[in-house]
Formats: C-alpha cells, sequence, structure tokens
C-alpha cells in the first residue's frame, strides 16, 4: 500500500524531516486528507491525456494526486525552501515540472506552449494561498490562457461571491468579473480540519469553466466593468444614486435618469437586482449617449 504525502502522519514526517516551518505570510495551509484531494482532481476533469498547471505545490499533497491522474504537471511555487523537500517527495513521479516562481509574475502561455502538447486540453488545480487568491484568478482568466477550467480551494465566502446569483448578499461586481469570463459553480465545501494548519476561514472547491466568448456583448469592456463598480459602489443606495455619485462629473443627474429610462431599466432598483444582461444594455447605453 503506497503512503500518500497528503496523510497526516506522512506530511509531519517529511515536515520534520526537511526542519519546515510554517510562513504564514504566504498562506501556507497544507491539505492533510486524501479524500479532499481525489475530489478536487475529479472535479477538475484531469485525466491521462490532459495536462495540469498547479498553483503553490507546498510538498506536494495535490501535485503527486495530479501526477498519477494527469498526463504531465508544471508546479508554480514561490518558497525557495520547498523546491528541495517537492524534489525529494516528488522523487517517484516523472511527469512534474517543477517552477520556483511567483505565479503573478509568470508567462503561464508561455510554460503551457514550452510543456504541452497544443492539441491536450490544459486544467489549472490548485489550493490557493488566500491572501491572493482574487488577483491571482483575475490574471489567469484575463491573460485569456489556452486553458479548459480552472479548479480551487479558496475561502468559501470569496467562492460563493464568485458564483453568486443575482438578488443574493454575495453578489457585486466581483461576481460580474468571474462570470464574464467563466462558468462558475461551488462544487463542495470543506471544514477547516483538512488543512495543517487550520485556516481561520471555512473552505470551499470552485470550479471556472473558461468561456469562449462573453455571455452578453459590451461596447467597451472597461467602461462595462466601471459601471457595475459604480452600481454595486453603496449596496443600499439606488442604482440612480450610485451612478450619480460616481459618475456625477461626467454625466449630470438628468442625463443619468434619462440613460436608464432609454436602457428601460428603473433607476429605483438596486445594483444587486441586476443580472449581467441588464449591466450590458445599460453600459451599452452609457456609452452610445457620449459615443
Ligand atoms: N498545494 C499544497 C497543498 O494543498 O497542501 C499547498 C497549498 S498552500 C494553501 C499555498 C501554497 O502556495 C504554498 O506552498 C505557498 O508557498 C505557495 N504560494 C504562495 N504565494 C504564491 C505565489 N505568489 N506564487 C506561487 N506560489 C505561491
Amino acid at each position: 500500500q503506497k503512503k500518500y504525502i497528503a496523510t497526516p502522519s506522512q506530511t509531519k514526517e517529511i515536515l520534520k524531516k526537511h526542519k519546515f516551518s510554517f510562513k504564514k505570510s504566504l498562506g501556507q495551509n497544507f491539505l492533510v486528507d486524501v479524500n479532499v484531494l481525489e475530489n478536487i482532481v475529479k472535479n477538475a476533469g484531469v485525466s491521462k491525456e490532459s495536462a495540469a498547471i498547479e498553483i503553490g505545490p507546498g510538498i506536494g499533497a495535490l501535485t503527486e494526486q495530479l501526477a498519477i491522474h494527469a498526463d504531465k504537471v508544471v508546479a508554480f511555487e514561490i518558497d525557495g525552501r520547498l523546491i528541495p523537500i517537492l524534489k525529494d517527495t516528488l522523487s517517484g513521479y516523472e511527469n512534474v515540472q517543477l517552477i520556483h516562481q511567483d505565479i503573478l509574475k509568470a508567462d503561464v502561455a508561455k510554460v503551457v506552449e514550452e510543456n504541452f502538447d497544443s492539441s491536450q486540453e490544459v486544467h489549472i488545480v490548485a489550493n490557493l494561498p488566500y491572501y491572493i487568491t482574487t488577483p491571482i484568478l483575475m490574471k489567469l482568466i484575463r491573460d485569456r490562457l489556452p486553458v479548459t477550467s480552472i479548479t480551487v480551494m479558496i475561502q468559501k465566502e470569496v467562492a460563493d461571491r464568485m458564483a453568486a446569483k443575482p438578488n443574493t448578499k454575495s453578489y457585486g461586481s466581483l461576481t460580474i468579473a468571474i462570470q464574464y469570463y467563466t462558468n462558475a459553480e461551488v462544487v463542495m465545501n470543506v471544514p477547516k480540519t483538512v488543512f495543517m494548519p487550520q485556516p481561520n476561514v471555512d473552505s470551499s472547491i470552485l470550479k471556472l469553466v473558461l468561456r469562449d466568448e462573453p455571455p452578453v456583448q459590451v461596447d467597451n469592456e472597461d467602461f462595462f466593468f466601471r459601471i457595475v463598480q459604480a452600481s454595486f459602489a453603496q449596496r443600499r443606495k439606488t442604482l440612480r444614486n450610485n451612478l450619480t455619485s460616481h459618475l456625477g462629473d461626467q454625466y449630470d443627474k438628468e442625463k443619468i435618469s434619462e440613460i436608464l429610462e432609454t436602457a428601460g431599466i428603473d433607476g429605483g432598483r438596486r445594483g444587486e437586482s441586476l443580472d449581467m444582461g441588464e449591466f450590458a444594455v445599460l453600459a451599452n447605453t452609457f456609452w452610445q449617449a457620449v459615443g
């Protein structure tokens, strides 16, 4: 019977052998539950024909499962102390490539091109460092990489916001930023007890499937996101009031009311009641009113 890295006893032994001390500032909470790891890999859709990219392999808990289930794995780790440890723990796997680099500074597209077959599906899979979840996901999504899906363990509250539906507490500008590029789904919630050390927050596995095309047609993407931001600026305010305080230097209150009417959207509504289609109509109407 093979002993996986992610069993609590094996993890403790590896940490002790290499005298490793956790760096809280790097979001180091390692997974010590093989079932949860298998669930992540299964939900990610990884298969022996596909390639995987991991962010933050730690001591290799998830990397090992990816090496078993995928054709090839490339893992980016920022903490140089972990590289020799990973070389040791993953020595039995020939299909893993480690890159000692901050993922935010990495040219992921180049890495994909150099390491994987162009016909191969690529999945990004990670137990992300929670202090930079959103910047990492936004970078990966906006880089428009040739990647099929992104499946990540993240803070539950953030996963809920990314996968939210209109008229809920979690729905906001982050929801739109994520769902404009991906189809987002919370796969499962995970208790703190599966990590070492345990984080202070609850976690969820979030799956993002990248869209070929945005679900709505917008005239100008930056302006669309500006309108969305403004609409959610103060959650208890009406759409009309939020838009007036945030775009008021460009458009007066009357012009804003007029544009809302042209768009067919009641300015007395709150931002959280608009779906992405309505935000697109609103942004395009504004854009055309000035253009
Ligand atoms: N994958 C391992 C697991 O599941 O047990 C470790 C996950 S731990 C939550 C996050 C990992 O990301 C740590 O190994 C940490 O050093 C690494 N990390 C933190 N910031 C990073 C960055 N900017 N780029 C790459 N890796 C980073």
